[in-house]
């Protein structure tokens, strides 16, 4: 009988032991659906929204795409992504082609409002016959991009105008003191010459008035023919270069050819494309970069 009562009494001091651990889970927030639901197309775009939206009230971000899928580029897109769109206000994109998927997402959402964050843009490179969309690389173009969107955001959701205007007022002034950094610590690197082989630095590279000897790769270098990396290291000894840039995440198998052949270095940059999601892994990511390019010996 003792035994009984004992065994009753477990159980019931697990049952409620159950609950207690139960009634105390956190409970996943379901927005309610009034809520101005912001979707962007991938990471720069969303890291540039998510410092916009800060305090603003009963407002959804939802990036479409993972964070580290690199560059559109070499996206397709893909149903799960396609579903997140369903209830959005808006969809923010880089824009210049770069989302080549819009007229799908059109095709299924053909209410869905479109934010084209390069609208403004006014220093567009054409390269090989079409325009180079990376143009976030750029902190001009850059601040151009976040106030598109944030008029954008305070026209659609009105609510939060005022939110809106000084996040991206904040913003822009932290971005402008990095830009003063660029305009003023590297001076030395105009007119030098250099060898990019990742599409995504043109913006940034020109922005301090390198002379780039561009190289198509998308995104991915070691595609380069032997043909090309001929000429390549033709050109660097004729004009004496002796800088050659790469992204990070780059194979630099190539680079290191060109640098064997030419006693050129390679410098490692930041494309800013995927990374941390916080507010600000731009800026944080355009620091180390800047760190990088005061690297260069232009003695
Ligand atoms: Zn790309």
């Amino acid at each position: 009988m003792k035994k009984i009562i004992l065994m009753i009494l477990i159980i019931l001091l697990i049952a409620i032991a159950v609950i207690v651990i139960l009634s105390h889970q956190p409970k996943t927030l379901k927005q309610p659906s009034s809520n101005f639901k912001i979707v962007t197309s991938f990471y720069p775009i969303y890291i540039m929204t998510s410092n916009l939206v800060q305090d603003a009230q009963s407002v959804e971000l939802v990036n479409m795409t993972e964070t580290n899928i690199g560059c559109l580029h070499d996206y397709t897109l893909m149903a799960a992504d396609m579903r997140k769109i369903e209830n959005a206000n808006v969809f923010v994109q880089n824009g210049l082609g770069l989302e080549s998927f819009m007229q799908e997402i059109l095709s299924s959402y053909p209410n869905l409002r479109v934010t084209d964050t390069s609208v403004n843009i006014t220093n567009k490179m054409e390269e090989n016959g079409h325009v180079n969309a990376h143009i976030w690389t750029s902190i001009p173009n850059y601040i151009s991009q976040i106030n598109e969107i944030a008029k954008k955001l305070s026209e659609y959701n009105p609510e939060n105008a005022e939110i809106y205007s000084k996040n991206v007022q904040d913003y822009t002034a932290k971005l402008e003191e990095l830009n003063q950094k660029y305009q003023t610590e590297l001076t030395n690197l105009t007119g030098q010459k250099a060898v990019c082989l990742n599409e995504a630095f043109t913006y940034l590279l020109k922005d301090i008035g390198l002379e780039l000897i561009n190289v198509e790769t998308d995104h991915e270098e070691s595609t380069l023919s032997a043909d090309t990396l001929k000429n390549i290291i033709h050109q660097m000894k004729e004009e004496n270069i002796q800088v050659i840039f790469v992204a990070e995440e780059d194979n630099q198998q190539n680079a290191n050819t060109l640098a064997n052949e030419t006693g050129a270095k390679i410098y490692s940059l930041n494309t800013a494309m995927t990374g941390e999601l916080e507010p600000d892994a731009y800026i944080k990511a355009m620091e180390e970069n800047l760190e990088v390019l005061k690297q260069i010996n232009t003695n």
